[in-house]
């Protein structure tokens, strides 16, 4: 009955008290084991309030490890004590994956000191100094986070652009903070705009299985109900997050599919079996959520994949292993498909380019074939049920 389903949605749970406090939105009161981070970003950014121009701050660390939640943290209670103390400092949060240009960013800073103000259609430039002219007339004390910064298009004339304005102000200032998930984006840099925005370094060390644990214990008090969780599933999901890189969104998600799970089967307690059977749906959404933010050509090779391999497991003789094809199959098969979709076929070249792209990525096993099969001939194996995979992708968009 379709009332039982919407019934159950306002049938109070018996697992959660506060699924929210699971999601990746969610900012906790408080950080365990991040506290010398906490601490030393604070004093980096104190200055501020006595009116010098704190050191542009550049955060890195593998993702999940509380950079932005720390750095969101540290600038909550950075604003709430200035303004109890008439101190005008603001930030402004920017997420450079979604405002990914010079404009987009300028413009995020604009809308954020000027609310309700419309830019649109505005040259960069011009709206550039209506903040500088707000900065200096508040004597604003400014500080500009470029999270994922690595997703900037053109860094260097952002952070150019940015600092250099401290010398046209005689009050107020700009600083910086950037963020990234990519260790080696900082060598990347030429050595001005390096020198620039790291003025000061910070890096975020992954969280061992212990603190993960610590962390998953603080939420899970928020997220379910008292005696929901078992503390050895608990456990057990921070042993999972440990080994994949310390990741503490990882753990969060398990816990959460694993409590969802529980939930779908009725049970009243969370157990390691629950966090088991999440680990598997956790890592598939990963990859699944991955496969669709591929580019084009290499969606369609991954849709032929899947296409030969459902194909088969159907033809699938005892012993055979149904999920594996030689890179010449696959090729035919990825032209096909692509003529198919109306969409010009790449030549084998880059069609290897995309296959040591896919094993990367490790949706595809890609390993070199033995004797018997000719030259470069590799074994592709597709790491992710093909049924999901043509769920993503049967119906693709093409252009
Ligand atoms: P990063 O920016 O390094 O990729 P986030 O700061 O977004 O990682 O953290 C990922 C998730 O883990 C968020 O939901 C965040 O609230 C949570 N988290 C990270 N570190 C901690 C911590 N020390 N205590 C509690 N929650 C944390
Ligand atoms: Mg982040």
């Amino acid at each position: 009955m379709i009332e039982d389903v919407f019934r159950a949605h306002i049938a109070p749970s018996r697992i959660f008290s506060n699924r929210d406090a699971l999601s990746p939105h969610y900012v906790p009161e408080s950080l365990p084991n991040r506290e010398e981070q906490i601490a030393e970003l604070s004093k980096t950014l104190a200055p501020v309030l006595s009116g010098r121009k704190p050191e542009n701050v550049f955060i890195y660390g593998k993702p999940g490890v509380g950079k932005t939640a720390v750095t969101k943290y540290v600038l909550r209670k950075l604003e709430d004590f200035a303004r109890e103390h008439g101190i005008p400092v603001r930030s402004v949060y920017i997420n450079c994956r979604i405002h990914d240009s010079r404009h987009r960013v300028i413009l995020k800073v604009a809308e954020a000191l000027f609310p309700g103000e419309s830019f649109l259609g505005l040259a960069t430039t011009y709206i550039f100094d209506r903040v500088l002219e707000k900065v200096r007339e508040g004597g604003i004390r400014l500080i500009v986070v470029l999270d994922e910064i690595d997703r900037l298009k053109g860094v260097a004339e952002v952070v150019y652009m940015l600092n250099r304005a401290n010398d046209e102000l005689e009050r107020g200032s700009i600083s910086l903070i950037g963020i990234s998930n990519n260790l080696t984006f900082k060598d990347a840099l030429d050595p001005g705009t390096k020198s620039t925005l790291c003025q000061k370094e910070m890096i975020f060390p992954p969280y061992n299985a212990e603190e993960l644990r610590r962390i998953l214990e603080e939420r899970a008090k928020i997220a379910f109900r008292e005696g929901a969780v078992d503390p050895s599933a608990i456990a057990l999901a921070a042993a999972y997050a440990a080994k994949q890189s310390g990741d503490a969104r990882f753990a969060l998600a398990l816990l959460l599919r694993a409590g969802e799970i529980a939930e779908e089967e009725g049970t009243e307690r969370v157990t390691e079996v629950h966090v088991r059977k999440a680990r598997e749906r956790v890592e598939e959404d990963i990859i699944l959520d991955m496969i669709r933010a591929l580019p084009q050509q290499e969606q369609i090779v991954l849709l032929a994949l899947a296409r030969l391999v459902a194909a088969r497991r159907g033809i699938r003789k005892l012993g055979e292993d149904g999920s594996v094809v030689t890179s010449g199959e696959l090729f035919d098969a990825y032209v096909k498909t692509a003529r198919e979709l109306g969409v010009s076929p790449v030549s084998d070249r880059w069609f290897r380019e995309y296959i040591s792209d896919l094993d990367m990525y490790g949706i595809i096993r890609a390993t070199q074939a033995g004797k018997g099969f000719r030259g470069n001939t590799r074994i592709i194996r597709l790491n992710v049920p093909a049924e999901k995979v043509l769920k993503v992708l049967e119906g693709m968009e093409t252009g």
